[in-house]
């Protein structure tokens, strides 16, 4: 049987190999066991029904939350020569009972659908007249109150699946890995002495790595210029904060979209095609942007602020790198981060006990934030991934891409300003006075009369409260108070002014993504081109990889070219020509 997959795996979606865990999903799926796999974002979950769908002689269904991933896996399985469809809300009366009649007929492997739609008599009527094999539910973590994506309508899909003639194969996804979160799916699914898998966590090309205390904008401005013509996103946590990174580039020219839950619908959903299709290369976006998008060539993920849990940065930050060509996930720290977070926590309606355990998944969030030992394995562990890499040598903690730099005589500047007002003041009271500001509030206090007034003039506001970050999150100072917190030395900063030391920061040093080469750029280009013309996303023809591979095997036939991972058969009948053609001109 797997045999059989590996061939149908190269000849529809040119695959030559599995992704770690999907054979094994796969086997079980084909077997006839229920399997609820735990696969990250990325790790290739859609092939685990996909490929089955292929071999099983009935219909799939797959129930997935959302219309817009609807499109682009029907779109990327008919181009790859697989009858699919979709059948949602988006599409007019008409045409959906024009897909449902076609559906009864047995004229499609897959049919993608909301799990609204099985509560349609219309659409039950259909699933009773045609043979279903499997039912694969997608991003089924939806199905519990534990997770932020509950829908409601998740917890009907197993009355659903009673009322057909025959039990389909019942198949669970999901990238989130909480134990609460695997009971509900197991329960409300009621999925029969399933198999569970929990596979695929590292991303291997990913690198991973934490910044703390510098001027996020200025990191931001500086990081989007060198890698200018690579597609990115930059989630942060708020809308207002969303705005004015967007503004911020905006104003510097780059070519950048934006998207919160603030914005119309259709402005949206136009910003996300924009960045689908290549047309601007960084997306601005709370976490709302980016669920069930698989857009492959996101070249890196910059966190301008520390979301909530190691979940949902693991799922945020996964966005990069999906065709497996290198990705970088920057996770900008700051001290504010930290009290946003308890704040959202501390303004929802959860239960206590719900809300002691958010805390405490922020707190593992926090620990990441400020571990100096291999970040990878601490995520990896987080999920009890079993097969962890020795070495990681891909994380800002573990590779030589950082830097250590002294900054004990700034760190002494700051502590003993914090002394001399005798812990009673604010970051912004600290930085003024060492910066000499003439502020009314802090002339009256007689604080120019300080000997550490002015002290730090030769820098700016922002970078002196970035530095009080900086010694915040390293222990040097601890804020205490709730919205305007106070600044009082924590238990380093004590030892640092009785015995001495010195205080390291770690700097990011500068480094590019290797710029793409011409034949590269011309079949991007090409690509787009095919793309517009078919009115597809253009990864969905080939991927960034793929592309890659093209440029460095330059296959001059048919039999060449699928060799080249991500060329399929149908894929090569209806591009490879052209891709052949322009690698026959670019040798001249
Ligand atoms: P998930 O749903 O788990 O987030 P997807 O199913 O969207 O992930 O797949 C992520 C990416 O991996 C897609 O670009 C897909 O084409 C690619 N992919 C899937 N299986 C393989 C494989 N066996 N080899 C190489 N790439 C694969
Ligand atoms: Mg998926």
């Amino acid at each position: 049987m797997i045999e059989q997959s590996r061939k149908l795996l190269q000849k529809y979606f040119g695959y030559s190999s599995f992704k770690a865990g999907q054979a094994k999903v796969i086997g079980a799926l084909l077997e006839g066991s229920d399997t609820l796999a735990i696969m990250p974002t990325g790790a290739g979950k859609s092939v685990c029904y996909q490929l089955p769908s292929l071999i099983y002689p009935g219909v799939t269904l797959v129930v997935s939350p959302l219309i817009a991933l609807m499109k682009d896996q029907v779109d990327g399985m008919s181009a790859s020569g697989v009858p699919a469809t979709f059948i949602n809300s988006s599409l007019p009366g008409a045409e959906v009972s024009r897909r449902l009649k076609q559906a009864g007929q047995g004229e499609f492997k897959l049919v993608y659908v909301a799990p609204e739609r099985l509560e349609m008599p219309d659409f039950q009527e259909m699933a009773r007249s045609v043979e279903i094999s499997l039912v694969a539910v997608d991003e089924a973590h939806c199905i519990s109150q534990w997770g932020h994506d509950f829908r409601p309508s998740y917890r009907k899909i197993a009355g659903f699946i009673q009322s057909l003639p025959q039990r389909p194969v019942l198949g669970a996804f999901t990238a989130t890995a909480t134990r609460e979160i695997r009971g509900d799916i197991v329960k409300f699914l009621d999925l029969r002495e399933p198999h569970v898998f929990v596979s695929g966590f590292d991303r291997e090309n990913l690198y991973f790595e934490v910044i703390r205390g510098v001027n996020k904008k200025d990191f931001v401005l500086d990081y989007v210029r060198s890698n200018r013509e690579q597609p990115g996103i930059i989630y942060a946590a708020t809308r207002r904060e969303v705005d004015s990174v967007y503004e911020l580039l905006r104003g510097r020219g780059y070519l950048c979209g934006r998207y919160h839950a603030g914005m119309r619908a259709k402005e949206r959903e136009a910003s996300q095609e924009a960045f689908i299709h290549d047309q601007v290369t960084v997306m601005v976006a709370t976490n709302a942007f980016g669920m069930g998008i698989d857009k492959s060539n996101v070249r890196y993920v910059l966190h301008y602020n520390m979301p909530k849990n190691i979940e949902a940065y693991y799922q945020e930050a996964g966005r990069a790198g999906r065709d497996g060509e290198p990705g970088e996930c920057i996770l900008l720290f700051g001290v504010q981060d930290i009290l946003l977070q308890k704040y959202l926590i501390n303004e929802t309606v959860y239960a206590p006990n719900r809300k002691a355990n958010e805390y405490q998944k922020l707190q593992q969030m926090i620990d990441y934030c400020y571990t100096t030992n291999c970040l990878r394995r601490y995520i990896l562990e987080y999920f009890g991934e079993q097969e962890i890499p020795a070495e990681c040598n891909r994380c800002g903690n573990c590779s030589g891409d950082s830097e250590l730099v002294d900054i004990t005589v700034e760190a002494q500047m700051v502590l003993s300003c914090v002394v001399r007002v005798k812990e009673r003041y604010g970051a912004g009271m600290i930085a003024d006075i060492l910066k000499g500001s003439k502020n009314k509030r802090l002339l009256r206090l007689g604080f120019n009369r300080l000997s550490t007034y002015g002290l730090m003039n030769s820098y700016t506001i922002p970078q002196i409260k970035e530095l009080i970050n900086l010694l915040v999150a390293e222990g040097y100072l601890a804020l205490a108070g709730g919205e305007y917190p106070v600044v009082k030395l924590g238990p380093k900063g004590v030892r640092l002014l009785k015995e001495g030391g010195v205080v390291w920061q770690r700097r990011r040093k500068k480094k590019k993504v290797p710029p793409s080469d011409a034949l590269f750029e011309k079949m991007r280009l090409l690509r787009k081109e095919i793309a517009a013309r078919e009115g597809i996303p253009p990864y969905i023809i080939f991927s960034d990889s793929t592309l890659r591979e093209l440029t460095e095997k330059l296959p001059q036939d048919r039999e060449a070219m699928l060799q080249v991972k991500g060329v399929g058969q149908v894929k090569m009948e209806r591009f490879g020509e052209d891709f052949l053609q322009l690698i026959k001109d670019h040798l001249g």
